[in-house]
């Protein structure tokens, strides 16, 4: 079994981290929603997407160290790699932010995976991290990879004409921000994910 993850908003939770920075830089008062499409709206309501760009290019740049992974998602890997699976990161990620300082992306999050264990010895070899710049690479390594099951926070990236037919696609919903999504199945947390993956739960998807 091959299984492919998503990087941004499935492995690293920015999402206090989102709102702990546009406070700090003045943006939005700390009554804004933690999560970071509250900060999203409230900086896009008033006009100001460049703010939110340049914050999300510090956040996913040196900022990211301050990010947790979700809950239990190392422990998954860990797991679904003694039992005998091969996991990808699969990630679409340019090399720099769009605006602002040129924070070089890729070497952040591989910092960042190296600190969290991702890249722990036994664990994932630094060659199964593959940060595309453009979607429709990120989209051709699901396939060329031959994953089983991808895993991503992103229904319209999962729902892609161009997303790979064998791949199960696996929604990755801690928020529930897709509760109506009915063509896709959704995961509130990484323990979820693991128990399906990993054959404990219901519809296991080691035994079909
Ligand atoms: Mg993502």
């Amino acid at each position: 079994m091959i299984v492919g993850i998503d990087f941004d908003n499935t492995l690293v939770d920015y999402e206090g981290l989102f709102h702990r920075e546009a406070v700090r830089r003045g943006l939005v008062p700390s009554s804004t929603g933690r999560d970071k499409l509250s900060v999203r709206n409230a900086l896009r309501q008033d006009g100001r997407d460049e703010d939110f760009t340049l914050l999300q290019g510090y956040v996913y740049g040196p900022g990211i160290l301050e990010a947790p992974a979700y809950p239990g998602a190392l422990d998954v890997v860990e797991r679904l790699l003694a039992a005998g699976c091969s996991v990808y990161v699969i990630s679409h990620k340019t090399r720099r932010p769009y605006r602002g300082p040129a924070y070089d992306l890729h070497e952040a999050a591989r910092r960042w995976l190296e600190v969290r264990g991702f890249l722990a010895p036994g664990m994932l070899p630094p060659e199964n991290v593959l940060l595309e710049p453009a979607l429709d690479a990120k989209l051709r390594q699901i396939g060329t990879t031959g994953c089983s099951f991808f895993v991503d926070d992103l229904p319209e990236f999962l729902c892609h004409a161009d997303f790979p037919p064998a791949t199960e696609r696996l929604l990755f919903d801690p928020l529930g921000h897709h509760a109506g999504e009915q063509s896709l199945r959704r995961f509130a947390s990484w323990r979820e994910i693991g128990a399906f993956l990993l054959g404990e739960g219901d519809g296991a998807a080691r035994r079909s």
